[in-house]
């Protein structure tokens, strides 16, 4: 390739850190001012570039413009500066970046499978430069983070089936299918036709992630593909798994074992009844005793009040493991006091839903509760870190979707731990993909939930966190790689052969790194 293209190549790109002999070996001579930076000055500076921004949407598309001009520059920013940088690239400023979407728009990234590619899905998967795939993210963009139905969005692989959001219809920068979104038949069609080609191109073993689907299809698309491909809901199976392992990491400061505790969930879509299948199923395994037992120690409610028998008829199928024995109970608080959960976790994406009146009825009947307030982004909170804490009187352990700065209540400092699946994909994706599993097994989501846990240390409970910080994400990830790994060999699941002695390694031997190559 000439000089010209190597420059214009994110891929290959290192603007001023080429080097004089790689400048004169690649005809890179004279397209480039003489000086020659390493990459950690090139770091440093755009380090500095970045925090002279005020707003976190022009941080956000300062990272991006680096994405597209230099990849590895792009990782090596993010790897070095993960607990600054994730709240630009992800929750909560990829939130508002997703809402104006159309506006920001450059260029495109990833694919985008239209209505209009119906019986011709193949080509388009052909259409994309890379043969070797082995993890895919799909989204149909109908509930992205709380925020609803955003259309086509900037996901690796977009299935656009039109939008129901209004505002967007009428937006002359909006990039997506300007129609109603497509339903039933017509939708479930493309979707089958999108994993059968998917897995004609790429074989048996690439893991598809199904992200932000709304829940009507989400949990029926996982339970009708997960037994003929390797497929994985983050919002459902991510979440519950790192919401298991803070709950279990929890049980340290909170005392009891699992079973000893009571939960309350608000919120009963994927979140939801996800993480409380995951709680029942461990607290399955831990004590001996049939599912159905340990699900009722877990409640949930929704829009319409606490999921009771009297509702069975009238509830979605995912919600009706959860319909106990209770009278109705129309509110949050007064489920609260009738129930007197040890545990209150929101995943409701509706801001401001844990109230003074709950938190205080949390705090009065638990030395400790945990409250865990999920929704993403920060807007759409259960509650804030600070309110957590002061109206608890500091007894409260938190944790949130979002991240919240630490707050100091009474001369003491709270850390807030961030309960976000971000903990959880990477390193899960990195043990199927490394493992050559050929199905995803819930025993491999409780793996990756207890691979978590165990990366708390001491001095981070001091401080309040049931999460280890994420400038340990690069650790962490190659724990829960090698957990998920194991147990998919344990299962008989794992396609790599032979199974290497040491999976941390390999997992840490497996992972991408940012640093420059050198061109010869
Ligand atoms: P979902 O499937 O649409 O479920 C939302 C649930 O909340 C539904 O059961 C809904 O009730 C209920 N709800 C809505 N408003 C309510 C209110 N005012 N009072 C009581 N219940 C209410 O969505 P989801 O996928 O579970 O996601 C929910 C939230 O969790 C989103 O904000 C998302 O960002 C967040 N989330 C966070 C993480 C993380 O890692 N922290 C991961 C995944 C999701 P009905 O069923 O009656 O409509
Ligand atoms: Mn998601």
């Amino acid at each position: 390739a000439s000089g010209y293209s190597l420059l214009r190549d994110p891929r290959h790109n290192k603007g001023l850190a080429f080097t004089e002999k790689e400048r004169d070996a690649h005809y890179l001579s004279g397209l480039l001012p003489p000086v020659v930076l390493s990459q950690q000055l090139q770091e440093k500076k755009l380090m500095n570039s970045i925090r002279q921004y005020q707003l976190p949407i022009q941080k956000y598309m300062a990272m991006m413009e680096l994405e597209e001009r230099n990849e590895r520059l792009f990782y090596k920013l993010l790897i070095d500066n993960v607990e600054e940088l994730l709240p630009v690239v992800y929750t909560p400023t990829v939130g508002e970046a997703c809402q104006k979407y159309g506006s920001i728009f450059r260029r495109p990234q990833g694919l985008y499978i239209s209505l209009k590619e119906k019986g011709r899905v193949l080509d388009v998967l052909k259409n994309w430069p890379e043969r070797s795939i082995q993890v895919i993210v799909v989204t149909d963009g109908e509930r992205i983070l709380g925020l609803g139905d955003l259309g086509c969005q900037c996901l690796p692989i977009t299935i656009d089936v039109g939008t129901n959001n209004e505002k967007l219809l009428n937006d002359e920068f909006y990039i997506g299918l300007k129609q109603k979104r497509a339903t039933g038949q017509e939708y479930s069609e493309l979707l089958h036709e999108f994993m059968s080609a998917v897995k004609q191109c790429y074989g048996e073993k690439v893991l598809i992630q199904f992200e932000d689907f709304a829940n009507h299809n989400a949990f029926e698309l996982l339970a009708k593909y997960r037994t003929s491909h390797l497929v994985f809901n983050d919002d459902i199976q991510g979440t519950a798994s790192v919401v298991l392992s803070g709950v279990v990491s929890a049980l340290r400061v909170l005392g009891g074992s699992l079973a000893d505790h009571k939960f309350l969930f608000l919120g009963a879509g994927e979140a939801g009844t996800g993480i409380a299948e995951l709680i029942a199923l461990e607290m399955s395994k831990r004590t001996n005793t049939p599912l159905e037992e340990c699900r009722k120690r877990i409640y949930l409610v929704d829009s319409k009040g606490l999921i009771v028998k009297s509702r069975f008829e009238s509830l979605q199928h995912f919600k009706q493991p959860w319909a106990h024995d209770h009278e109705p109970v129309k509110t949050l608080l007064e489920a609260v006091n009738a129930l007197k959960p040890t545990v209150l976790i929101g995943a409701s994406g509706m801001g401001k839903t844990f109230t003074k009146e709950v938190v205080e009825a949390m705090s009065s009947f638990n030395e400790r509760p945990l409250i865990m307030a999920l929704s993403n982004p920060t807007s759409q909170a259960e509650c804030t870190a600070e309110e957590a804490y002061s109206w608890s009187k500091g007894k409260a352990i938190f944790a949130s979707g979002s991240p919240f700065d630490p707050v100091e209540y009474e001369g003491k400092v709270f850390v807030p731990g961030q309960g976000n699946n971000a903990y959880i994909f990477p390193g899960f994706g990195l043990g199927v993909v490394m493992s050559g599993a050929i199905r995803v097994h819930d025993d491999m989501l409780l793996a990756a939930s207890e691979a978590l846990a165990e990366q708390v240390t001491d001095a981070e409970y001091e401080k309040g966190l049931i999460y280890p910080p994420f400038s340990k994400i690069r650790k962490i990830s190659a724990e829960i790689a090698a957990k998920v790994a194991a147990k998919a060999y344990e299962l008989g699941l794992a396609s790599r052969l032979p199974r290497p002695a040491n999976l941390v390694k390999y997992a840490e031997s497996c992972m991408y790194s940012p640093v420059y190559r050198n061109y010869r």
